[in-house]
């Protein structure tokens, strides 16, 4: 479980998303807090992956109002021979899920289009982190594509 990053050139990496998360049913929250350890993992792995892109699921939790953003899930690649396992061994791992983060590999770090319309059906935060890949270029998203601000704990 070590290595999991999907390592294929998807332009629609988002897509694959879909059906992983859990639909963006209200779940109400009025802040966002990232786990330090996350926020440098993200940056870790956006820099490994340039100028691929890569995806992942955010894992977390909502107490007192605030979401806690505690974990990444990242889905198999699909030339992994043990995708189809580790697909059917991860579904229940995965109820914890709240969006996802990837990476653009410029330094746009605003939703695309295809973005847009993967938020507005799954999830309920989403970060993208774009170049220069620091704490600076991660932003937070809601499911219409708003920013929302995030503390760092
Ligand atoms: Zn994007």
């Amino acid at each position: 479980m070590a290595d999991r990053r999907p390592t294929e050139d998807n332009p629609g990496i988002l897509d694959k998303l879909i059906g992983y998360l859990l639909g963006n049913e209200k779940r109400n929250f009025r802040e966002v807090h990232i786990d330090a350890s996350i926020v440098e993992e993200i940056i870790c792995i956006a820099r490994e992956s340039h100028p691929k892109e890569f995806a992942a699921l955010l894992e977390g939790k909502i107490t007192d109002e605030i979401l806690t953003i505690q974990g990444l899930i990242f889905l198999p690649g699909k030339s992994s021979s043990q995708g189809a396992v580790m697909q059917t061994f991860m579904k229940p791992l995965i109820t914890g899920t709240v969006g996802s983060v990837h990476s653009h590999p410029t330094y746009n770090p605003h939703p695309s289009n295809a973005d847009l319309y993967v938020f507005s059906k799954n999830g309920i935060v989403h970060l993208i982190i774009a170049k220069p890949y620091d704490e600076y270029s991660l932003r937070a998203y809601d499911n219409r594509g708003i920013e929302i601000s995030y503390k760092i704990i």
